[in-house]
């Protein structure tokens, strides 16, 4: 029996194809390669960087789909489907939207593999593939499930293992789908399993893919603890709440923490309540203490910001890159306001009647990537996705780059923190001209 597995790509530009430069291990994947029983064959295939061979014999095509990558899986699927091979989706937008994905799959599989990926082994051995699984969210990889790294191998991904600690977080920012996805639950490995991974896989630059590492302080503690000794440098996502505590900002520096995208959404607080970032809020003094606490602790920060609340204009828009590049943030991310299926914000905007292509921006053939989806409150939809696309630019220009790099503190801190500063932001840099419009899809 042979099982294939697909990442799809989002999409291609208006007249050439998108091949992802800055591409990262689908971990995910590689975890129901470790999943499935020994006697399968497992084969994986990335669509960002390589053709599909859909005339392969297989017995089972799984492909993972996020939201971005919707249209151009169901692409895929039909393919597939067309030759007689049956197809599952999973993840998490299968999850959120499953009456959609089932319209384009033979199956769907709804929450996460650990505890039913067997079962659908199993039925395919019978050839009894069922329309739905559902399993709960959880504990990832329990039991010692090790990720098939080996089918990473020649595929070009950065060289930085991917890894989970934690899923979840119990926060509930309105435009979030994890909240959504994980009830705000929090699910956290055991920790000498997660050694033993990191050991296993060889190399010292570990990125933890957590929805929020810091979504329970303690738990991240006691990782700290056990990394300190095995001498890795690693980044992660974060809330911004752990500036709070500095016995955790200690060890996470100890540690070899070296960054973390931290969600800082707005630089004004009615947006920031708008957005019910909690995380954020308590004492808000457009965050001159936190980011002065990050910068003590060398940490090269990934600033995500989201942009179009109500109480947004051309001018805070733009005031929010200028405070990205005044704080020389290594990076920044400058994100439109998505309404993501099934958030509350989704609720809200299509209550007010403000959502654009139907209500469905990740499947309307008219919709291009980082354009809004969404009548924003103080400006057009074009001007909130100008904006964006012009402070992007801003933020990315040579001298930028050059005012950003010149900080003792952080990305001149040590020739490991020089060389990331300068292969991450040369990288994005690229994405930004590259990415912005793309199609949704090849077709
Ligand atoms: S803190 Fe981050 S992961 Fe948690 S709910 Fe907010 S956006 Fe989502």
């Amino acid at each position: 029996m042979k099982v294939t597995l697909i990442k799809p790509n989002i999409g291609r530009r208006e007249h050439s194809l998108y091949v992802d430069e800055g591409r990262m291990e689908p971990l995910m994947l590689a975890v129901i390669a470790g999943l499935t029983p020994d006697d399968v064959e497992v084969v994986m295939y990335d669509d960002r960087m390589e053709s599909l061979p859909y005339d392969d014999p297989t017995d089972l095509v799984a492909i993972t789909v996020e939201i971005y990558t919707a249209r151009r899986a169901y692409e895929i699927s039909a393919e597939y489907r067309q030759r007689g091979i049956p197809v599952i989706l999973g993840g998490m937008h299968p999850t959120l939207l499953p009456a959609e994905a089932a319209r384009y799959a033979d199956s769907i599989f709804l929450g996460d593999a650990e505890s039913l990926w067997h079962q659908v082994i199993a039925d395919v051995r019978l050839n009894k593939l069922k329309p739905v699984y559902k399993a709960p969210p959880g504990v990832g990889q329990y039991n010692r499930v090790m990720p098939r790294r080996d089918l990473f191998a020649g595929k070009g991904y950065l060289p930085i293992s991917l890894m989970q600690y934690s899923r979840g977080c119990r926060f509930a920012c309105s435009f979030c789908a994890v909240s959504k996805y994980f009830k705000r639950q929090h699910y956290i490995r055991k920790i000498d399993e997660v050694i033993e991974e990191i050991a296993e896989q060889g190399r010292n630059f570990i990125f933890f893919v957590d929805d929020n590492i810091a979504s329970d302080i303690r738990s991240l503690k006691a990782l700290c603890r056990e990394l300190i000794p095995m001498k890795i440098n690693w980044v992660s996502q974060a809330s911004l709440d752990i500036t709070q505590d500095a016995e955790l900002m200690r060890l996470l520096a100890d540690s070899g923490c070296r960054g973390n995208v931290i969600g800082f959404e707005s630089i004004t607080e009615n947006s920031l309540r708008d957005a019910r970032k909690a995380s954020n809020l308590p004492g808000f003094s457009h965050y001159r203490e936190e980011v002065k606490i990050l910068r003590e602790h060398g940490m090269q920060t990934w600033a995500a910001f989201t942009l179009g609340y109500d109480h947004d204009t051309i001018e805070s828009i733009i005031e929010t890159m200028k405070f990205a590049r005044r704080n020389r943030f290594t990076f920044a991310a400058f994100n439109i306001l998505m309404p993501y299926p099934n958030t509350p914000l989704y609720s809200q905007l299509k209550k007010q009647n403000r959502l654009l292509y139907n209500g469905n921006w990740w499947l309307h053939p008219q919709y291009r990537f980082n354009n809004a989806a969404f009548l924003p409150k103080q400006m057009s939809a074009d001007e909130l996705t100008d904006a964006c696309h012009h402070i992007r630019k801003k933020f990315n220009t040579p001298l930028s780059l050059l005012y950003r790099f010149s900080d003792l503190k952080t990305n001149l801190r040590s020739l490991w923190c020089v060389a990331t500063f300068w292969r991450y932001t040369t990288l994005y840099r690229k994405e930004v001209y590259k990415k912005h419009n793309m199609k949704f899809g090849l077709k």
